[in-house]
């Protein structure tokens, strides 16, 4: 395995969804410790001649802590675990204040972080995704997990960077 790629962000983004395209056919892996449940959120995905470690970090759920700070969590577990981070926002919601504070702690991390905007299914959408430039994240990677868009061009420049 080449290295490890972590998903991140806040909650119905479709995080999953992505996880599960880019995993396909291969199976998640569940992975229980006492107060954190992690629910299928080790995956492998083959690209080119490479094999990549996916951590869907949304299925970490850490017990009696509230939303804000779960989410804080998980971003500090792709922190340390990831090669590369998949920062995921959606177009069809636009920049939310947790989107801001996710973006705050990645930049701050130093780690190499593709801002991915997901359900980019049209090209009205596709304009919309413009105001997460303001994220301060860089280039943007416009894709729609549910219809299988883009998804190849965020594996060629995972590649790229590992
Ligand atoms: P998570 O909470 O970030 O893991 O998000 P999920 O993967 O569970 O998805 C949340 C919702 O967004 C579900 O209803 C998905 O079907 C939907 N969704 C995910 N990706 C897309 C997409 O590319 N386009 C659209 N329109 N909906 C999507
Ligand atoms: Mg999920």
């Amino acid at each position: 395995i080449k290295g490890t790629i972590a998903i991140v962000g806040r909650p119905n983004v479709g995080k999953s969804t992505f996880f599960n395209r880019l995993i396909g056919q291969r199976k998640s892996i569940v992975d229980d410790t006492p107060g954190v449940t992690r629910d299928r959120i080790y995956g492998e995905v083959d690209w080119l001649t490479q094999t990549y470690r996916v951590i869907d970090t949304g299925g970490i759920q850490i017990d009696e802590q509230p939303f804000a700070e779960e989410i804080n969590m998980q971003v500090d577990i792709a922190i340390e675990e990831a090669d590369v981070i998949l920062f995921l926002v959606s177009a069809k919601e636009g920049v939310m204040s947790d989107d801001m504070a996710i973006a705050k702690k990645l930049v701050r991390s130093n780690k190499p972080v593709l801002l991915v905007v997901n359900k980019v299914d049209n090209e009205k959408l596709q304009m919309d995704a413009f105001e997460f430039y303001s994220l301060g994240l860089g280039d943007l990677f416009c894709i729609s997990s549910v219809h299988g868009i883009g998804i190849g061009d965020v594996l060629d420049k995972v590649t790229e960077i590992m």
